[in-house]
């Protein structure tokens, strides 16, 4: 691994100009988890790393939103977030998603910044906080918000701009929803997943008013299916359309072979696992 220098900013301002400046040659560094095997494979040989862990408090930082969702800084541990009363209240999908997230020492570390920039389509949080409607706000000049299910070009490709960080994640009320997480892993029980499926329901009345279905893993990037959410709109919350939802989604959904599975597998997969989700949104308190 090639050698690099390591610069601590205390303001992420500061942080973005120097990587704005240095195109190329930096990069920003949260919990190091995803870089560094990236740069020990020499897949980026960075000069610079401009680590983000002592820019302001604010990033570090998790606060309750008017709506009653959350907003959580980019540099908030994974372990921080597992654990956070408002986030457990809001959204305890990210709880329970969190425990099967790698290991305790690598949420130790993981920031949720370098969780959203990294732009792996096996992660677990992009289509947990996709089904939650959650946006990440981005700084410098052009500060913006985008959709997690915006945030992806490709297999590992983000949309964000040379020098433009993540800032914080925020996490909209979830009043009325539901949202379950299931991920399918085919080798070791702990191995990337062949298929993630996220789904979040609103049920009135035994009638889904609203509903997202977001599938990883199974694809090159995190794909959103509307047409499954199409489906489910206004449709009565049982067994028989959940079906639907699955064959809809598995009949849209460019699925990728790898050593995990085939395409077709992985459609097949995608079938069965989104109404598994979808069936148990519909039941519990989730
Ligand atoms: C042993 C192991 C097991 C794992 N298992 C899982 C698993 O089961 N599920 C799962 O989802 N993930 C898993 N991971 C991946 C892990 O979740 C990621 O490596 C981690 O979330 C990345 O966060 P980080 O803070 O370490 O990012 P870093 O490694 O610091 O950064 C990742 C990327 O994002 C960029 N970046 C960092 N912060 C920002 C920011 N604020 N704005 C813009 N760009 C930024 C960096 O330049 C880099 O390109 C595993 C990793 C390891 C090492």
């Amino acid at each position: 691994m090639r050698g690099f220098a390591f610069v601590s900013p205390t303001s992420l301002a500061e942080a973005s100009s120097i990587l704005a400046n240095d195109e190329g040659e930096a990069r920003p560094f949260a919990g190091g988890t995803g870089l560094m095997l990236m740069m020990k494979t020499g897949v980026f040989s960075p000069t610079r790393l401009v680590s983000l862990r002592e820019t302001e408090v604010a990033h570090r930082s998790i606060t309750v939103t008017a709506d009653g969702g959350v907003r959580i800084g980019a540099v908030c541990s994974l372990t921080q977030i597992e654990h956070d009363p408002q986030v457990l209240a809001c959204a305890p999908v990210i709880g329970r998603t969190m425990k099967t997230l790698a290991n305790v020492r690598v949420r130790n570390v993981a920031r949720i910044g370098g969780t959203l920039a990294h732009g792996d389509p096996h992660m677990d949080m992009p289509p947990v906080l996709a089904s939650l409607r959650a946006h990440v706000v981005t700084s410098g000049a052009a500060a913006r918000e985008v959709a997690i299910e915006d945030l992806y070009a490709g297999y590992y490709e983000t949309v964000l701009q040379p020098g433009e960080l993540i800032t914080a994640v925020v996490v909209p009320g979830q009043a009325g929803w539901r949202s379950v997480y299931l991920k399918c892993t085919t080798r070791s029980a702990d191995d990337w997943p062949a298929l993630g499926v996220a789904v979040s329901l609103r049920i009135e009345s035994g009638v889904v008013a609203d509903a997202r279905v977001v599938i990883s893993a199974a694809c090159e990037k995190l794909t959103r299916v509307a047409e499954a959410e199409a489906l489910l709109k206004g449709a009565s919350a049982d067994l028989a359309n959940f079906t639907k939802a699955g064959e809809a989604a598995a009949a849209v959904v460019e699925t990728v072979e790898d050593a995990r599975g085939s395409a077709a597998y992985k459609s097949e997969l995608v079938k069965v696992y989104v109404r598994r989700a979808l069936s148990q949104a519909s039941e519990g308190t989730v």
